[in-house]
């Protein structure tokens, strides 16, 4: 079997799979997908039985009714020229319905259900179910199967100690924990015959306790080649690992030297992935050997034309995933649909349709930060005449201020995205240029994309050079204290705590960046101890930093997927952060709160305001006194709860309405 090239789009759940209609909209998805040049495409997880989907209404494929969906999928997959496998996933314990099984009754640390531990005759039909499922996905035209071994899932569950406590046959020795794997590969393989793809998602490093070791992945992955499976794909932690794998923070393909250590000792090809979002990224894994294939997943809901981009050698025009998680992962763990914060088209092809305009327009977009560009460029594409203002000198708004933030640093990604889109879409740009209503008047429609202020509050009334507000402090206008505290604890008051604490890390080389990155995680490099994990190194950072709420619970706001590292980043670095805060004043050394526990006086000098956002509307107003409607989008439309998912996806939908 010949693919196209060695981009392989790497499975990722959608939600599209368990609606009603979904699979219509599934085929469209991936066709953009497979037009877009991907080698190999893997699908979401789907699970072989009842008890195996990740969740009451999740997709499963064991019953011969279900073949004629998934054919959508494959033709028009087949018709673009690509390959795709389905995934067969059973989630084990990790499911989230009353079900779950698992080779022992142990409660995954995530989950609200505990598992019931598989019988021997349940272990027999399950591994019959997974014949079944991947006999179903042969017939609806599947090149192959991934089987997912990896990330904590069920089969993962026989392998290691952790979670699995039998006595029998399929427990105790390592031979004993492997069998219940091997046996649905070599099962698959009967039944499927022999040029059927099969791919393993195999653990490459467990990131957990009583964890795989390294000699073991070895042992399995050479049993797996033996048991006839074509393709190895690398398996980075488990769900519960309290290492972050995938998200924003995790230096560019951090995890690729694991693989690179599995290459060296089996023949089928391997397939690296986790944090791989340039084609500068996967050309040096693959050029340096380190895999056979690369695994992009989150990368191509951003911009599914990445591979056409990158063999054109148009990297600068990718859409690139920034790793934030906020609108694909987090969408699933909320059980939403997922989509893509830089991408509000992916997983709604059919229903987000670019169409050009039945009257050309000529458009004003006052505002150039995440929705004026988005609503700027969506109109010009579809051939408005647009013309973008921006008082700063560079596009932007609240994401030049993020990029500055150590650990988002991708942010910079989408400016750069966009600095090329608003040229190729051929989008008139005038920086620096504080527009008047009056100035509007001539234009069909005004667009108001003036973003967001920083809310005031009492504190800052007395203009003492103490208090500061973070746009001053993370622009560098103002140097960061000595010791500081911080007022709000919103996404920005993490934000501004994290670059009290490591502005200094900016800018430093890859290789240092991975070493201090592995060290505060605790993982171990040298893959000796058993899941990949050691004591994690004590950050050390000499400011004393206080981050402070009048609410109880703190990073409610953050992302499901990412709060946690957040939150684990600032503890492990000493922030302390004092909930229930009433804020009485200043005092002559810092900052007098009180707590249900009484008065205290911190010691700081310097006090960070990130007490949350007030929208610009001056222009929206002024053009209201005038007569003049105008389409408010972003922050200028509503402030609390404003992030950039929200301002670029509302101006897309506006850049797809106006002029229709
Ligand atoms: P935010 O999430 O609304 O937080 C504002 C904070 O200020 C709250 O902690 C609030 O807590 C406090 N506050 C509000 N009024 C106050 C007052 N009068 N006096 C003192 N404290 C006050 O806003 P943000 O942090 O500016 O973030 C803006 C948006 O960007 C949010 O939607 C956020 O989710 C998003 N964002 C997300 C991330 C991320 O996920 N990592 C990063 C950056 C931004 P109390 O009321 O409890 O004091
Ligand atoms: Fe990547 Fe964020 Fe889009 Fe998810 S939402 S695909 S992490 S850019």
């Amino acid at each position: 079997m010949a693919l196209r090239n060695r981009i392989v789009m790497g499975s990722m759940h959608t939600g599209l799979e368990d609606l009603n209609d979904g699979y219509r909209k599934l085929a469209a998805y991936f066709r953009e997908r497979a037009k877009g040049g991907a080698g190999l495409i893997i699908t979401g997880g789907i699970s072989p039985n009842f008890v195996g989907r990740t969740s009451p209404f999740a997709a499963s494929l064991n019953f011969p009714w279900q073949v004629s969906k998934h054919r959508r999928i494959t033709e028009a997959v087949h018709e673009e020229g690509g390959s795709i496998v389905m995934q067969i996933l059973h989630a084990g314990r990790y499911a989230y319905h009353p079900f779950p099984v698992a080779p022992s009754a142990i409660q995954s640390p995530i989950s609200r259900f505990k598992p019931r531990a598989l019988s021997k005759r349940g272990i027999e039909s399950t591994i019959s179910d997974f014949a079944r499922s991947a006999r179903y996905a042969q017939a609806a035209g599947y090149d192959g199967v991934e089987i997912m071994g990896s990330e904590g899932y069920f089969l993962h569950e026989w392998m290691v100690p952790r979670t699995n406590h039998r006595q029998d046959e399929f427990g105790g020795s390592f031979i004993n924990r492997i069998r219940l794997p091997l046996e649905v590969v070599k099962r698959i393989r009967i039944v499927c015959g022999p040029k059927f793809l099969i791919v393993y998602r195999i653990p490459v490093i467990d990131l957990v306790e009583q964890g795989m070791t390294f000699d073991e992945t070895v042992q399995f992955a050479r049993a797996l080649e033996k048991s006839g499976v074509h393709i190895l794909n690398s398996g980075i932690g488990w769900h519960e690992s309290r290492v972050p794998t995938i998200a924003t923070k995790v230096p560019r393909g951090a995890f690729v030297e694991f693989t690179r250590k599995l290459k060296g000792e089996i023949k089928v090809p391997l397939i690296a992935t986790n944090r791989i979002n340039t084609p500068e990224v996967a050309e040096q894994i693959l050029k340096e050997g380190s895999a056979d294939f690369v695994s992009l997943a989150r990368p191509f809901l951003a911009d599914p034309e990445f591979p056409n981009k990158a063999r054109a050698g148009k990297s600068a025009s990718i859409n690139t995933c920034i790793g934030c998680n906020q609108s694909c992962l987090d969408h699933i763990f909320e059980r939403k649909r997922a989509s893509c914060l830089v991408n509000p088209r992916a997983a709604y092809e059919t229903e987000r349709v670019l169409i050009p305009a039945a009257r050309r327009l000529k458009v004003a977009v006052v505002g150039a930060g995440p929705a004026g560009l988005s609503a700027a460029t969506t109109l010009a594409e579809r051939g408005h005449s647009v013309t973008l203002f921006e008082s700063s000198d560079s596009i932007g708004g609240q994401f030049r201020l993020a990029r500055e933030i150590p650990g988002k640093d991708e942010f910079a990604e989408t400016l750069r995205y966009f600095t090329n889109r608003v040229q190729e879409t051929g989008v008139t740009l005038k920086l620096r240029t504080r527009v008047a209503a009056d100035a509007l008047k001539d234009f069909d429609e005004v667009v108001i994309a003036s973003g967001v202020k920083p809310r005031e509050i009492a504190l800052q009334k007395s203009n003492d050079p103490r208090v500061v507000a973070y746009p001053d402090l993370i622009s560098g206008k103002v140097t960061i204290g000595r010791n500081v505290a911080i007022v709000g604890a919103g996404g920005i008051g993490f934000d501004v705590a994290e670059y009290c604490l490591k502005s200094g890390e900016k800018g430093e080389s890859y290789e240092k960046h991975l070493t201090s990155f592995f060290s505060e995680w605790g993982v171990d490099r040298t893959l000796r101890s058993s899941g990949g994990l050691i004591r994690a190194e004590t950050p050390s950072c000499d400011r004393k930093i206080y981050l402070l709420q009048r609410k109880e619970k703190f990073g409610a706001t953050l992302g499901k997927t990412t709060g946690w590292i957040h939150r684990a980043g600032l503890k492990k670095n000493g922030v302390e952060m004092i909930g229930q805060v009433d804020y009485r004043g200043l005092w002559e050394n810092g900052l007098l709160i009180a707590t249900p526990s009484g008065e205290r006086k911190l010691e700081v000098d310097q006090i960070v305001i990130c007490a949350g956002q007030e929208s610009v509307t001056d222009v929206a107003e002024d053009l209201e006194r005038l007569g003049k409607r105008s389409h408010r989008i972003g922050g200028a439309k509503l402030a609390g709860e404003i992030d950039a998912a929200r301002a670029i996806r509302e101006g897309y939908l506006l850049g797809l309405e106006l002029g229709n």
